[in-house]
């Protein structure tokens, strides 16, 4: 995808993961291919490439969950033209307790009212559903038929493709190193092999958007923390269109992968990761295992799938994934920066939300208007001190565990 520097464009995207090249499949899709996406490494490098690929719809909030379903709209037409690896194999989220049976049905509402089907279902259910799962402890669960999981990598390749296809040129190997400003307007990028002109300027660096936005006075409050799952040799039972699942109040998730068991965890108290610590480049990288934060959740998935004790085990993939401090995406234009776009920080959520929050971007910028409320992923909601390194790096700790603490 390399290709030269062109002196102007229309639009430049930095960063070419799943969420800026689903930005420029959007934008040429809505009718603009006149669109640069400037890659300092290969598409998919960063966090994308190792994504553990859950496409999931169940949410309390319904903008949320329109978003999620017009990702899956997007992954299920891409799937008939590229492999994917898109398996709609339906996905349970468990309850150990009555107040988080409340909140599914808070989620059942809500998906109801715009027609995505789910169901509470029993012990029994559950059972027959995912045979490996031990239930003792079990009050019940959600069942949303539709979820599913999908290669992240294909999925960044399918959008880079495609976009490619329709007019955008992606360049690989191209470090922006800040926007070109005059007063309130972004007039173009500076790279480290030139500038080029624009008329709008989309930050999408993932966990490096907060030290770029910063380059330009952009307050992007978002710090990269260690993020795990483990990988196992196959377990017998674990089948290859078995539902993904979640266990919220275990902080695990789990779905198969190569006959074995892939089983993540949103961690009680996540190491922060500063980017100046990162092996350079970081291409295609991860960081190294880390049993002692992981040991907890093992334990977690040995209780909740007994046949893990005895599994041997691939890796322990430890990959940084960049939080906000509420683990919503910020989705906005820049303070004081009419043609300067962000939509960075997507906390864990960044495959499943692609396809909705790239196409609400790309008619923002496009018609004026996103068509969602983007009110909750404004980057207003924060003051200027929460983007200090010190406050985020005490602060983020908490975020990846605190979204599944329960209301009060
Ligand atoms: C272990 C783990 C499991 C996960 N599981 C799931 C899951 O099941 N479902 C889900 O939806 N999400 C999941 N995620 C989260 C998901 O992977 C991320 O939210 C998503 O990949 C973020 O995409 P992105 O495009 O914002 O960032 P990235 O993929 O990091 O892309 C940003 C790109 O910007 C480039 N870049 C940065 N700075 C510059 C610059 N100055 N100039 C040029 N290029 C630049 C980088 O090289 C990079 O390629 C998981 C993450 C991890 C770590």
């Amino acid at each position: 995808m390399t290709a030269e520097l062109p002196g102007s464009t229309r639009i430049v995207i930095i960063g070419a993961g799943v969420i800026g090249t689903g930005l420029a499949w959007s934008l040429a899709r809505t009718g603009c291919a006149d669109v640069v996406v400037l890659e300092q490494g290969q598409p998919g490098c960063g966090t994308s490439w190792h994504s553990a690929g859950n496409i999931i719809r169940m949410n309390t909030d319904p903008g949320t969950v329109q978003i999620f379903s017009e990702s899956q709209r997007v992954i299920t037409e891409l799937s008939q033209r590229h492999d994917l690896g898109w398996r709609q194999c339906g996905r349970i989220m468990l309850a150990r307790n009555n107040k988080r049976l409340r909140e599914f049905d808070r989620i059942q509402d809500t998906l109801a009212r715009l027609g995505v089907d789910c169901e509470i279902i029993e012990k029994v259910s559950i059972s027959e559903k995912l045979p490996i799962l031990n239930t003792d402890d079990i009050a019940g669960a959600i069942w949303s038929p539709g979820d599913g999981r999908v290669d992240p990598a294909a999925l960044v390749s399918a959008f880079a493709s495609e976009a490619v296809d329709a007019g955008v040129s992606i360049i690989d190997g191209v470090r922006v190193i800040q926007a070109l400003q005059d007063g309130s307007r972004i007039t173009g990028v500076l790279t480290d092999q030139g500038e080029i002109d624009c008329e709008v300027v989309v930050n999408c660096a993932g966990m490096w958007a907060r030290e770029l936005g910063l380059r330009n006075g952009v307050d992007i409050p978002l710090y990269a923390v260690e993020h795990f799952y483990l990988l196992t040799e196959t377990i017998a039972g674990v089948q290859p269109n078995m539902p993904t699942f979640r266990d919220p109040d275990g902080l695990i998730y789990g779905r198969e992968e190569v006959g074995g068991l892939l089983l993540g965890c949103f961690d009680r108290d996540a190491i922060p990761v500063r980017l100046a610590d990162l092996p350079q480049p970081f291409e295609f990288g991860l960081l190294n295992e880390n049993w002692d934060q992981f040991g907890p959740y093992l334990e977690q998935g040995i209780h909740r799938i007994p046949a893990l004790a005895n599994a041997g085990i691939r890796s322990l993939v430890n990959g940084p994934e960049s939080f906000t401090l509420d683990a919503e995406p910020h989705m906005d234009r820049a303070p004081g920066l009419s043609n300067y776009f962000v939509l960075a920080g997507l906390s864990s959520t960044g495959v499943t939300r692609s396809g909705g929050m790239t196409a609400a971007m790309a008619r923002w910028i496009l018609d004026g208007d996103p068509a969602i409320d983007v009110q909750p992923f404004s980057l207003r909601r924060f003051a200027s001190e929460h983007n200090d390194e010190t406050y985020l790096r005490k602060h983020i700790r908490k975020v990846p565990a605190g979204h599944f603490q329960l209301e009060a």
